[in-house]
């Protein structure tokens, strides 16, 4: 049962195993969370609500459609990955567009290995025992790498589909959306993390200078302010995502663009610039 009008305990910042959350009066100056734990539903009263629950949460579902818009680019493919423990094939991550299809070397740190390929949507992951996912691998890598890939049983492994998505405005009301509660990026430009933290930076701008300056304008400024680093993102991702696979519907053309594109950055300078200032992280 909700107790109406109850408030999060003084000095309790953190609540966990709650079920059911639901956000309430987001248009108004009180906004409200209600969520179920142990069996009893309780409130939590706020002058703003910071929805940073992900892709799935209840935060951006709680804003009318007819109040934003969502736009949308779902591809035709998913990224097969594997975590291991075993070394990096190489100290760089490397990137490798493969006739048979994309892949990606990468790591969580020097004993701790993440590598991706493309595969169809329609593969299922019983399909992919762990030796043939290192023998893609091994082919697509090339003979380089695969000669320095250690092999190791799978801690994860999962297909995970791609999509670009941005939901806007990212402010409604008293509610502000961080991370992928607002945004999806294909995960080429490994850019999602990375948003989601300079959304927060946004958003705590916000929150200080509405409650230290009464500066409302602050908090009307988020999305805007929010959105010109998302969108910019958007694109450096898309445009890897474009650069690094074959889609079903590219010919000859795409493909010869692909390849002039990839001989370009392996050429010039300021390419390297710009493919490292947006991989780096543009400035917040
Ligand atoms: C396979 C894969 C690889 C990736 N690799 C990279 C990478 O290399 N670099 C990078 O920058 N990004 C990467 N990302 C993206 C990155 O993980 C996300 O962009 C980032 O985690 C978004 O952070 P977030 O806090 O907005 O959302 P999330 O990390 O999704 O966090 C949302 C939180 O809200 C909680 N929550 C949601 N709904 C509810 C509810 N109803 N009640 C209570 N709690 C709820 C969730 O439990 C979760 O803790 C990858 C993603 C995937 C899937």
């Amino acid at each position: 049962m909700v107790s109406p009008g109850s408030t999060c305990p003084p000095g309790k910042a953190h609540v966990s195993g709650a079920e059911d959350v639901a956000l309430h009066d987001i248009e108004s100056d009180a906004p409200s969370v209600t969520f179920r734990r142990d069996g009893r539903v309780e409130r939590v009263t706020a002058r703003f609500i910071a929805g940073c629950d992900g892709f799935h949460g209840p935060s951006r579902k709680a804003i009318p459609a007819s109040a934003g818009r969502e736009v949308e680019r779902v591809y035709p493919f998913g990224w097969l990955g594997i975590l291991a423990d075993v070394p990096p094939c190489n100290h760089e991550l490397i990137y490798a567009n493969h006739e048979r299809g994309f892949a990606l070397a990468s790591m969580r740190s020097k004993t701790r290995s993440r590598y991706y390929i493309d595969v169809p949507l329609t593969e299922r992951i019983e399909d992919w025992s762990d030796e043939r996912l290192w023998d893609e691998l091994a082919v697509r890598l090339g003979p380089e790498a695969a000669a320095n890939m250690t092999r190791g049983p799978a801690l994860e492994k999962s297909i995970a589909p791609l999509r670009s998505y941005v939901f806007e405005p990212m402010r409604h009301g008293s509610l502000l959306l961080c991370g992928d509660a607002a945004h999806i990026v294909p995960p080429t430009g490994a850019k999602g993390l990375n948003l989601a933290a300079s959304d927060v930076h946004y958003a705590v701008e916000a929150l200080r200078g509405y409650f230290l300056h009464r500066d409302n304008d602050a908090v009307a400024t988020y999305s805007a302010r929010a959105l010109k680093r998302v969108w910019k993102c958007e694109r450096f991702s898309w445009t890897l995502t474009k650069l690094m696979h074959r889609f079903p519907e590219d010919g000859p053309f795409e493909r010869a663009m692909q390849l002039a594109e990839l001989d370009y950055i392996a050429s010039s300078d300021a390419a390297q610039a710009s493919i490292a200032e947006n991989y780096v992280g543009l400035p917040v």
